[in-house]
């Protein structure tokens, strides 16, 4: 296999020594995560290669049903744990509404994993702000667990997750063991129900009480004028552009570079990204419709 360009991401994995290859996979548990998403557990079927797969947080997979299409879905699992991969898939349209017709024991396809990481080891030594809007948390869940695992190595973390309502949000149920884990928590929403008890607003809000930012770095993943306002809240608390990562979701059909599908400016988002650090694209992210 040709190397990837410089900057790109190295596919690791033996997946990536042929990456149109796709292997087959079993679902082995499905979980109601949000109204329309749907967490699946997967185990590649070939012991082989269920062995060789790694990845890291914040990388995707194609999952692929025959007769149907692929879609780009983050691997939202630990990567420590790589021989359970976790997507958490909302169905929008031909492969996730197939997809979410699909019961526990049946197979798909995978190839993967693609795209560049999160930054965890860049910021090793500062604090980590993690801001999700809605189904984004999906993409920065891998990270989440391993800052959890190596948490001593970072000072403070706090995640920020938003959504239009209580039901949307992800992963609530583990608030408590990320806590436990030394990781603050705060979840908002734009419109509570009787039950909620926690803030209102938008994550934004959040981003612009976080006190001083000058040693932290964000992720940041949800819509792009969700990204773009967590940038500029983050540039009000000390955190400039070259301490924003941003994962970007775009069309995808390929993954490897070649169809063009995902071109996002100079970039491709499955060769260049899908986490981007936000000064390279911020120029991009003004332009309507890119
Ligand atoms: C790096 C990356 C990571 C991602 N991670 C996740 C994830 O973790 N979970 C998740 O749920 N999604 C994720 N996505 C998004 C997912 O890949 C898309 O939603 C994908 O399109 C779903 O495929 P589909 O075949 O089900 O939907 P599609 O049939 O492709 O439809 C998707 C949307 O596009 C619209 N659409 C389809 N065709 C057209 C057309 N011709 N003209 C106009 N609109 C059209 C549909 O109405 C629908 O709203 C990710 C995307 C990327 C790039």
């Amino acid at each position: 296999m040709t190397p990837p360009p410089a900057g790109r991401a190295a596919l690791p994995g033996s997946l990536a020594a042929d990456p149109w290859r796709s292997h087959a996979a079993r679902i082995v548990a499905i979980r109601d995560e949000a109204p329309g998403v749907r967490g699946y557990d997967l185990e590649l079927c070939d012991s082989a290669v269920r062995e060789a797969y790694r990845f890291r947080p914040g990388q995707f997979n194609m999952l692929l049903l025959p007769g149907i299409g692929e879609a780009a879905i983050s691997i939202a699992s630990d990567p420590d744990a790589p021989h359970r991969l976790t997507h958490t898939v909302r169905a929008v349209g031909n492969v996730t509404d197939a997809l979410a017709r699909r019961c526990e024991g049946d197979e798909i396809l995978l190839r993967g994993p693609f795209g560049t990481p999160w930054p965890l080891g860049a910021l090793e030594g500062g604090d980590v702000i993690v801001v999700a809007g809605g189904l984004g948390l999906a993409s920065q869940r891998a990270a989440i667990l391993t800052l959890a695992r190596q948490r001593n190595a970072y000072r403070r973390v706090v995640v920020l997750a938003g959504a239009k309502a209580p039901a949307g949000l992800l992963y609530a149920g583990e608030d408590a063991a990320w806590r436990a884990a030394g990781i603050e928590v705060e979840r908002v929403v734009e419109s509570a129900d009787a039950g909620w008890r926690g803030a209102v607003g938008l994550v934004t809000d959040l981003v612009a009480r976080l006190g001083d930012g000058r040693r932290a770095g964000v992720l940041c993943c949800g819509p792009d004028g969700m990204m773009r306002a967590v940038a500029a809240a983050a540039a009000g608390v000390g955190i400039g552009p070259e301490r924003v990562w941003v994962s970007m979701e775009r069309p995808m059909s390929c993954a490897v570079g070649q169809c063009g599908l995902c071109q996002f400016g100079p970039f491709f988002v499955c060769l260049d990204g899908p986490v981007f650090r936000y000064d390279r694209v911020a120029r991009l992210l003004e332009i309507p419709g890119l």
